[in-house]
């Protein structure tokens, strides 16, 4: 995006939580929300003595990440100390991967607002492991330090500068939030802080060569933020250069009352971290085998999906990106699509009430309260037009959530099935049509806005069970005899 001739240059850094059993180098348990402290083991804070070991689950995750996004794989993986003293870090350093990750290079692809797709480079993506937590709004005189998060494995991606926009931004953490999930590596979730961006921001005119200083903002806690904080950033930035200021190098924190940045502490340069190659580990040495053996197993990614149900389901782009934002969503359509081949009405069902309703409840399809026999048994109901989509829709479903009744139990007691051949679809045409002698006339003028006036009086005295399709067909076959 170029702002007042500025063009804005972004890269991304994005730590992912995995959602393994236990720790990156110990057998701690890895999980959120347990009392504070309980989760520690002598080898998370490294007492004397103590030695750490590889999760294996960290190296699959990894390769799993590394694969889909097209990574070059490395087969030699040293793990090094960045040192640093912090209160949630008391052994003193983080064990992590420092001049050769186990990924490098590899690409994503991003939606752009036009509805294209846009290619961003990626640098490396590292293993490493969490810090301990420090928790400051609690006790008013004291920081809190909570070490369960200590020692939990994470993958850190670095993205090449070359998003340029806050939307870029936003779109490229949503596609990755999307494919972890995918993956089953890990939840997602911003406001848990399983899924962190921290940004580097810089503005150039357009026609410098040089990049321009850049600045990092850490502490966004969903997409949205990390799109007001990049707005801002870009904002302030060009101005202390109008103004002939220059941008220091620092690192700023976004704070989402006041949708601002503010200066936290100016860059440590990475020698500051004495980095060396942890000597309690050994090098990790990947097999081509064994990297075969996760790539065969990857599910279909969204890029792939959207190809997918492109090709097999005839669907709009807009349809299929709604249905395959969440990989739950995306197995349940395609089940369903199994049995019930009017791939439109799956879709519409699946985008509309089921979606609005796991929405509004915040929770996943796996816990959508009706079986999704009871689903399918519906959608044939409506797909073999014995009900209409609108009885469906807004009388059965909700029925099916509050109560064990079965599909063809709701229809009955409630009279919905449409009555074809009970009611005389004829005879009621003729009479309504019977009744506005002269808007037939001018229907057969030209007015054939009219007909919803004949739809509607039909309607009214069918009350819905008639499918209004065949009511369309047969009215306008009944308004052609009456053509002079
Ligand atoms: P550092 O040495 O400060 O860690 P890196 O070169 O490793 O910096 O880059 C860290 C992140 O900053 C990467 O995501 C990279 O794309 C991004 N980045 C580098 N230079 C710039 C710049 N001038 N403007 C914006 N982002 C940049
Ligand atoms: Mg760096």
């Amino acid at each position: 995006m170029i702002k007042n001739n500025y063009i804005s240059v972004i890269g991304l850094e994005i730590h992912i939580q995995l959602s393994t059993k236990s720790k990156a180098y110990s057998a701690d348990e890895n999980i959120y929300g347990a009392n504070p402290n309980t989760k520690i083991s002598p080898i998370s804070l490294a007492y004397p003595g103590t030695l750490p070991s590889v999760n294996t689950k960290l190296i699959e995750y990894a390769l799993k990440l590394g694969i889909s996004l097209e990574c070059d794989i490395n087969k030699k993986n040293i793990f090094s100390r960045k040192n640093y003293f912090y209160a949630d870090l008391p052994k003193g350093y983080q064990i992590t991967q420092d001049k050769n990750p186990i990924c490098k290079g590899g690409h994503l692809l991003i939606d752009l607002e036009d509805g294209s797709k846009k290619k961003i480079n990626l640098t490396r993506i590292h293993m490493e492991e969490d810090a301990g937590k420090s928790i400051h709004d609690i006790d008013p005189y004291n920081s809190l330090i909570d070490l369960n998060r200590a020692g939990v494995p994470l993958l850190e991606i670095v993205t090449e500068p070359e998003i340029r926009s806050s939307f870029e931004a936003q779109s490229f953490v949503n596609e990755i939030r999307k494919i972890v999930k995918y993956l089953d590596i890990c939840n997602g979730n911003m406001e848990e802080g399983s899924l962190r961006c921290d940004a580097n921001v810089s503005v150039m005119k357009e026609n410098d060569k040089d990049f321009g200083i850049k600045v990092e903002i850490k502490n966004m806690n969903s997409t949205r933020n990390i799109k007001k904080a990049i707005d801002f950033e870009i904002d302030r930035q060009i101005e202390l250069i109008e103004q002939g200021k220059s941008i220091v190098q620092e690192t700023r924190n976004f704070n989402a009352l006041t949708n601002a940045t503010n200066s936290m502490r100016t860059k440590e340069k990475a020698d500051d971290y004495r980095y060396f190659t942890e000597p309690d580990l050994q090098p990790l040495i990947l097999d081509e085998k064994y990297i075969q053996s996760i790539a065969n197993d990857l599910p279909l990614l969204p890029n792939e999906l959207e190809r997918k149900f492109k090709k097999e389901y005839d669907l709009s782009s807009y349809d299929i990106k709604l249905l395959i934002e969440d990989k739950g969503i995306s197995d349940y359509f395609q089940k369903i699509c199994k049995t019930i081949k009017n791939y439109k009405l799956v879709a519409n069902f699946v985008n509309g009430p089921i979606k609005s309703f796991l929405n509004t409840n915040s929770i996943p399809i796996d816990k959508l309260p009706i079986d999704r026999k009871k689903i399918i048994a519906l959608l044939s109901f409506v797909e073999n037009k014995k009900i209409s989509i609108s009885s469906a829709q807004q009388i059965i479903f909700p029925k099916l959530l509050n109560s064990d009744l079965e599909v063809i139990e709701i229809i009955e007691k409630n009279n919905l099935f449409f009555e074809n051949d009970f009611i005389d679809l004829e005879e009621i045409i003729f009479k309504v049509l019977e009744k506005y002698p002269q808007k037939v006339i001018e229907y057969n003028e030209g007015k054939i806005g009219l007909i919803g006036l004949f739809m509607g009086e039909i309607m009214k005295i069918t009350k819905g069970k008639i499918d209004p399709k065949k009511i369309n067909t047969e009215l306008k076959k009944e308004l052609e005899k009456r053509k002079k």
